[in-house]
């Protein structure tokens, strides 16, 4: 599958600095900054720098580099919010079923409290 990425996501708008963003951490690949409406007392979202709208995307075109800083970062992220030893969950929500509102791949990295069970069972 081709891919477009539209410059104009607010998450793209957050990498030029464009709009405000509360940042958790930051490398050479990634950025990482609370999710502007929390769904659990940690709820950070991780996004890589480059133009990638998806995972699908990104694995397919991101280099070497960008992916292991990619995923260094989520690491990072789950230590400096304190949630590794207790737990969390990623989530990257991805196309049309999975409910992805803005089309730059992000992660969700959510804990700090019981979560519950990841989905319902199918009906
Ligand atoms: P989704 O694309 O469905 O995985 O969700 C996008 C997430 O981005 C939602 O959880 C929003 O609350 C979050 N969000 C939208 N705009 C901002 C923003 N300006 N700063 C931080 N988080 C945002």
């Amino acid at each position: 599958m081709a891919y477009t990425y539209d410059d104009q996501n607010i998450f793209a708008k957050i990498l030029r600095g464009e709009i405000p963003n509360d940042t958790v951490y930051e490398s050479d690949h990634a950025l990482a900054f609370r999710d502007i409406s929390p769904a659990a007392p940690s709820h950070v979202l991780v996004i890589p720098k480059g133009p990638y709208v998806s995972m699908d995307h990104f694995t397919q075109e991101a280099s070497d580099a960008e992916l292991i800083g990619f995923m260094r970062a989520i690491g990072e992220v789950c230590r400096l919010e304190g949630v590794s030893e207790k737990g969390f969950r990623a989530i990257a929500n991805t196309g049309e079923h999975g409910v992805q509102e803005v089309p730059h791949l992000h992660i969700h990295i959510i804990g700090g409290r019981p979560l519950g069970r990841m989905l319902s069972p199918a009906t």
